[in-house]
């Protein structure tokens, strides 16, 4: 069995149609693909869709930005919440609108700069989508400044940046009571990515716990080594579900469909706990 728990469509900063990602899984291989784009479900339908048609299982899931403390940016994974939850709904759609005014603000930043336009940022997008860095990654490569979205992280869009502005988005604490009170199962989604920038304090990690935190995505490329044995054994002491996922983003990353993946055991617990939507044809595991 093959399962790998992290994957995004144009619906936010991936590539490929929610349709197209759930091909690509298929042809890679897997058994199960979950479909998790930032702060928003609007792609689940069209996957659950491809899913049947292809036979391969879908876990329907999403990203949540989440803001820890004055400024650190992390993110929460939920599985099988229900998408209609008013309380939940009303925080990804201020993050999403936080998102369109920041990316805004960062193009005219970089327009003082280098060439690009809004409008070329808009091109770079799905109509619709979750407006983040790496649309501004895609206007740089149009532009012909940086030949790929690594490089513009690397250099323009970092978060060291003189062009850098954040944006609003839900203290991870709340992200997770919101997640449980819709049903769904919150994992927190490459936590240690200590190469991205900083990783939030071990308390944090506590206090998610107590929130209601069900499980952490160890195996992932962000994670570095250490990180990955802190939480292991975070992992172990709470009893938490353990994932491994790919963070794959069509051909906008490197991460490859099942570069990293989740034991089936893992993935039975995450079906048990996901009480506020269904997952599509998952055989037995
Ligand atoms: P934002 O949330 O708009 O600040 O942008 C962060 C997003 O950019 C994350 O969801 C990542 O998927 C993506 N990202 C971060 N670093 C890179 C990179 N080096 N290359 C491509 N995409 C990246
Ligand atoms: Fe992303
Ligand atoms: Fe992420
Ligand atoms: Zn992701």
């Amino acid at each position: 069995m093959l399962i790998d728990l992290h994957a995004h469509s144009n619906v936010s900063d991936g590539t490929e149609t929610p349709a197209q990602l759930v091909g690509a899984a298929a042809a890679a291989g897997l058994d199960v693909v979950a479909l998790t784009d930032h702060d928003q479900t609007s792609g689940w339908g069209e996957a659950a869709a491809a899913a049947r048609r292809i036979g391969i299982g879908l876990v329907p899931g999403m990203e949540i930005s989440c803001k820890a403390g004055r400024g650190l940016s992390v993110h929460l994974l939920s599985y099988l919440h229900d998408p209609t939850n008013e309380d939940l709904l009303e925080e990804i759609n201020k993050a999403r609108d936080a998102r369109i005014h920041r990316a805004r603000r960062m193009v005219e930043l970089i327009a003082e700069d280098y060439p690009i336009t809004w409008d070329l940022v808009g091109e770079q997008s799905a109509p619709g989508a979750t407006l983040g860095r790496p649309h501004i990654a895609d206007a740089l490569v149009a532009a012909g400044v940086v030949s790929d979205r690594s490089e513009a992280f690397a250099t323009v869009l970092t978060s060291h940046s003189r062009y850098y502005v954040g944006h609003y988005a839900v203290d991870p604490i709340r992200a997770v009571e919101l997640v449980r009170a819709a049903g769904g199962v919150p994992v927190f989604a490459h936590p240690m990515a200590e190469m991205r920038g900083r990783v939030v304090a071990p308390a944090v990690f506590d206090d998610m716990i107590d929130a209601g935190l069900l499980g952490v995505e160890i195996a992932h490329r962000d994670n570095s080594v250490s990180g990955r044995e802190f939480l292991g054994s975070l992992a172990r002491r709470h009893g938490l579900i353990v994932t491994g996922s790919s963070d794959y983003h069509g051909v906008g990353k490197p991460n490859r469909l099942g570069e990293n993946t989740t034991e089936p055991a893992m993935l039975e617990r995450i079906l048990e706990a996901g009480t506020g939507s269904a997952p599509v044809a998952i055989g037995n595991l």
